[in-house]
């Protein structure tokens, strides 16, 4: 006798497939249960998923239910947990269930049969029982009273827990203690940061805190055969602590206990493509559903955390001091308008000159911070004002001096720069502005004794570049560090006594109502770099050099008051309607051309079924236009209830997967629900 089999599908959700399929079987299926089955002409993976009695089957009557490929149960099926996970996330973030659920597995483990599985899996299991034991193991500190009740909270809370510690307060103590806590009860945990260069660092201090507990890290940087060993290690409960960044947080982890989101405020635990879905909302949500201690970590938590806190649905617990009583470093908002003239046009006020001269004589380190790269963000003529565009983007190519090349940083464009204007032959092109390049430069000028080095995306490039300049920064071999927002976040520099900003004032005027917030976290951040050796934190100084220093950020940043900087944004966005006291999504369409894009939002508009609760706004160009050839248009939908925009948003995408048909030209749509970027 066959069984039918109703099956989650590897395939993007079009008209006519439902979210499931059914399948034939000679033998009954586990939920969970790894398969390969025959779409149209295709082979695909799919996973054998609940049987769903509001809705039954994907097969209609009278059409033949074909069978099921291969059966890959060497693989031991998806938890129950783990498909409730998915069936949650596919539903808020609008996508099908089994496209999340297969494109989240470790790519490899789509190619291999029950053989090469098992030998994957023997292989991992030797590895965890000869797990290496570190050389020097460390000795857990004496936690200090706020850390005591911070681990003590962890373990009593059944809300999520709002860690709230300023920079070097010892949060990630705390987060090692409350792992132990979890590991003692048997179970696993899971530590999410937000980027890949943070974890080696993070993963040396957990492996030494926990010898011979299997440590595991999941990132996009890993290698297919590496990402593999270490899912599977998390996915037959072997490993005990799961480091990553956001895609970790959709493993299976059979024996989860605890989950911490390290910097809970950072853009980057939300995916900005295929199915856009937030890490730390999710962890948010899984930790309610196992009833496992979340917790969300940050000196400047997002303000959707923070108005969680207020409300008393998450519970916030401060670390108020630094580790052995350091003093934050004193911020000196630099007004440059009030400079005498002629010294606000320089790139470093003298006044700072001077500061990072007397830290050089001392042989401390400086660290400036420039959120762009390249050399200069666009070439100028100065007879015919021909400016360095990207001919494919709506985006200035920026000037990057070392291989003398105009690069766009949206489509990948790169070129020599041309000797001459392209327009009027003209010889004298100039660069505008400056990136961190130049700032480079312009540096070696000013101190020439001084040895200087850049840290971005671009001179970070080659495997181990980064953890190459890193060791430079920390072994001193390094008196001013430039950089971009990469080297503001986290590390642990010692011998920094002087942070800059040399130019934050753009974020100040942008169209994105975060980019304040995000400014301010990350000044906040980069002040935190500085005089984290407790000894030198007395005279640690931030500096920000802005021609707008009466802003109330600013005024805020000299405090290090993130409480009065979070009520004045919140009452900002309660007036204005902004999340947190609305939810958002955003319907983006690109096309060949704008026109196309805006009739395809155009006709989606007409078909929701808005109703009092829900706001639709008119389509509009996002802040880049047009990419590689792209245009792009998106259109804001808007309520005061999360479930409301919920409602309208499922019954309405189906609608659109139908809609695409009618716009030829159309490239691609796509919903992004509680977006970052607007
Ligand atoms: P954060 O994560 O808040 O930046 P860390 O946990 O990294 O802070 O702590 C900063 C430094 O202080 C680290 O070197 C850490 O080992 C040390 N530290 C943390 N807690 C204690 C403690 N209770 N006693 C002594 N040193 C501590
Ligand atoms: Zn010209
Ligand atoms: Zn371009």
């Amino acid at each position: 006798m066959s069984h039918k089999v109703p099956v989650a599908l590897d395939a993007p959700r079009h008209a006519g497939l439902g979210a499931l399929l059914d399948y034939a079987s000679e033998q009954a299926l586990s939920a969970g249960t790894l398969l390969r089955v025959p779409l149209g002409r295709r082979e695909v993976a799919g996973l054998v998923w609940d049987d769903d009695p509001a809705e039954p089957g994907g097969a209609p009557d009278g059409v033949e239910i074909k069978p099921v490929t291969a059966v890959l149960d060497a693989l031991p099926p998806l938890p129950s947990e783990w498909r409730r996970l998915m069936d949650f996330a596919a539903a808020y973030y609008q996508r099908g269930v089994g496209e999340l659920a297969l494109s989240v597995l470790p790519p490899e483990l789509r190619q291999l049969d029950n053989t090469q599985l098992l030998r994957r899996m023997k292989r991992a299991r030797d590895l965890a029982a000869a797990w290496p034991v570190p050389d020097q193991p460390s000795v857990p500190p004496v936690l200090n009273a706020e850390q005591q009740t911070a681990v003590a909270a962890i373990a009593a809370a059944d809300k999520p827990v709002l860690l709230h510690g300023v920079t070097g307060s010892g949060k990630t103590e705390v987060y090692l203690h409350a792992a132990a806590q979890a590991l003692e009860a048997g179970r696993q945990a899971l530590i999410l940061v937000p980027e890949i260069n943070l974890t080696p660092q993070l993963e040396a201090r957990f492996s030494e805190r926990f010898p011979g507990r299997v440590l595991v890290s999941l990132h996009s940087g890993l290698t297919p055969a590496q990402r593999l060993r270490h899912w599977l290690l998390a996915h037959l409960g072997l490993a005990d602590l799961v480091l990553g960044t956001r895609l970790a947080v959709l493993a299976p982890l059979p024996r989860l206990g605890l989950i911490v989101v390290d910097e809970e405020h950072d853009p980057s635990f939300k995916q900005q493509e295929g199915a856009r879905y937030s890490a730390r909302d999710l962890a948010v949500w899984r930790g309610r559903q196992l009833k496992v201690p979340v917790v969300l970590g940050s000196a400047t938590p997002s303000l959707e955390t923070w108005h969680n806190a207020q409300q008393g649905r998450y519970v916030r617990v401060p670390l108020a001091e630094r580790i052995g009583g350091g003093a934050m470093p004193r911020v000196r908002v630099l007004d440059m308008s009030a400079l005498p003239k002629g010294e606000g046009e320089r790139v470093l006020a003298p006044a700072l000159l001077a500061a990072i001269q007397e830290r050089i004589t001392r042989g401390e380190q400086s660290l400036l911070l420039l959120n762009r790269r390249g050399y200069a963000p666009v070439l100028h003529c100065s007879a015919c004002s021909w400016k360095s565009g990207c001919p494919h983007c709506s985006a200035w190519r920026v000037f990057h001096k070392v291989d003398r090349t105009l690069r766009c940083h949206h489509c990948g464009l790169a070129e020599r720069v041309p000797r001459a204007c392209p327009d009027c032959g003209n010889l004298d092109i100039s660069p505008i502005g400056r990136g961190t390049e130049k700032l480079q430069e312009q540096l070696a000028a000013l101190l020439p004794d001084a040895r200087i080095a850049r840290i971005d995306a671009d001179s970070t490039k080659a495997v181990g570049a980064l953890e190459q300049q890193l060791q430079a920064v920390h072994s001193g071999d390094v008196d001013v560090l430039v950089g971009t927002q990469m080297v503001a976040k986290g590390h642990d520099f010692r011998r920094i006594t002087l942070v800059a900003a040399v130019n934050p004032d753009g974020a100040l005027f942008s169209s994105d109502f975060r980019a304040p917030e995000r400014l301010f976290a990350l000044l906040m951040q980069a002040a935190g770099r500085a005089g984290r050796d407790a000894e030198q934190a007395a005279r640690s100084e931030m500096w920000v050099q802005t021609w707008n220093a009466q802003h109330p950020l600013f005024a805020a940043l000299k405090r290090h008051d993130y409480e009065a900087f979070a009520a004045a944004q919140l009452e900002e966005r309660r007036v204005a309607c902004l999340p947190p006291f609305a939810s958002l999504a955003l319907l983006r369409a690109d096309a060949k051309t704008a026109a196309v894009a805006k009739a395809f939002l155009d006709d989606a508009s007409a078909l929701a079924e808005a109703g009092d609760q829900v706001t639709l706004y008119r389509p509009v160009p996002p802040h880049m236009a047009r990419i590689a050839d792209v245009d792009r248009m998106q259109m804001l939908v808007e309520s005061p209830s999360r479930v409301a925009l919920q409602r309208l948003l499922a019954a309405w995408l189906p609608q659109l997967h139908a809609l695409r048909a009618q716009h030829k030209g159309l490239i691609r749509w796509a919903v992004d629900v509680d977006p970052l970027a607007i």
